[in-house]
Order: structure tokens, then C-alpha cells, then sequence
């Protein structure tokens, strides 16, 4: 289990703070239906700075490697995690509201009980969004191979068995 921490947003922009560690994927109950193997964890950062415009942010560095389940085919799809965002801390909905409007910034409210573990598997759950499935035509290559030749073996066998009975006669 990892250790779950709790921030006062803008506290910790004053204080700038700084935490960094690991988590493990099997504990980010949200993230699993994206999962095609539960394992591994993801390294993340959290920073909280006072930026040029003078406002309070918190940056997120999440990185890592996880197992996608592929949208199309089901298959495993290895998908290298990396996100950097810097989001920006307002103290209303209306200020929230506002932020929303301007799509080059990612605004959040600042809440004095802050779950970063919450906040880093809301990130990593936008990424996801946009795409997990593999490029065109990389579907399961693999995986539909073998399947292929499952199939075939197990077609062939009765001929083989037959084969086998006509020579002994
Ligand atoms: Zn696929």
C-alpha cells in the first residue's frame, strides 16, 4: 500500500513544497478498466510554485509504464505514461468557471484537504481518454497469430489421427 497524503493546496505553493514518490497502479481503484495488466507503478512529483502571472500552481509530473487494455482489440498495448501539467489553483467556482473558458489553462479549486493521489489518477485518466488502442493496423498482430494457429492444430489433428490409422492398415 502506499502512503496516501493530503495538501493544502495553496499552503503548499506558500511553503513551496515539493513531494515526490511512487504508486502503485494496482492501488488507483479508477485506472483499472484501462488495465490490461494490473502491475507496476508510476513515479510522480508535485511541485507547488508561484508563477510569472503571480497566481499559485501546482506542477504534476507523472511518468511510467503501463499495460493498456487496447480499445479495438483487447490486446495488451504498452503505453509509456508522461505527463507534465501545471495547474493552476483558484479559491472559487466562479474563478473555476472562468479558467475553464481559457483552454490554455488547466485551473483547479484549491481545497485545504487536497488528495494528491486522487489528483495524480484524475491526470493520468484525461491522458487515457484521448487514446488507448494501438496505431492502425498494429492491432494484437501477435496475439491474432497465434490464435490462427491454435486453430490450426487443432483442425489438423483429426487428419493427422486418420493419416496415422490408413498407415496401419
Ligand atoms: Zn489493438
Amino acid at each position: 500500500m502506499s502512503v496516501r497524503f493530503v495538501i493544502n493546496a495553496l499552503d503548499f505553493v506558500r511553503k513551496a513544497g515539493e513531494r515526490h514518490g511512487k504508486i502503485q497502479l494496482a492501488d488507483l481503484e479508477r485506472i483499472q478498466d484501462f488495465l490490461h495488466e494490473n502491475g507496476g507503478d508510476v513515479e510522480y512529483r508535485i511541485n507547488g510554485i508561484v508563477g510569472r502571472d503571480n497566481k499559485p500552481y501546482l506542477q504534476l509530473q507523472i511518468k511510467g509504464e503501463m499495460h493498456l487494455c487496447c480499445q479495438r482489440c483487447l490486446g495488451s498495448l504498452v503505453h509509456q505514461l508522461e505527463i507534465q501539467t501545471s495547474l493552476l489553483l483558484v479559491e472559487t467556482e466562479a474563478e473555476l468557471i472562468q479558467a475553464d473558458e481559457d483552454e490554455t489553462v488547466d485551473a483547479l479549486l484549491a481545497i485545504a484537504d487536497m488528495d494528491v493521489q486522487d489528483l495524480i489518477e484524475e491526470e493520468i485518466i484525461l491522458s487515457l481518454a484521448i487514446s488507448s488502442r494501438h496505431k492502425e493496423g498494429e492491432c494484437d498482430v501477435y496475439d491474432s497469430k497465434r490464435y490462427k494457429a491454435t486453430e490450426n492444430s487443432d483442425s489438423e489433428s483429426p487428419f493427422a489421427a486418420l493419416k496415422s490409422l490408413k498407415k496401419i492398415r
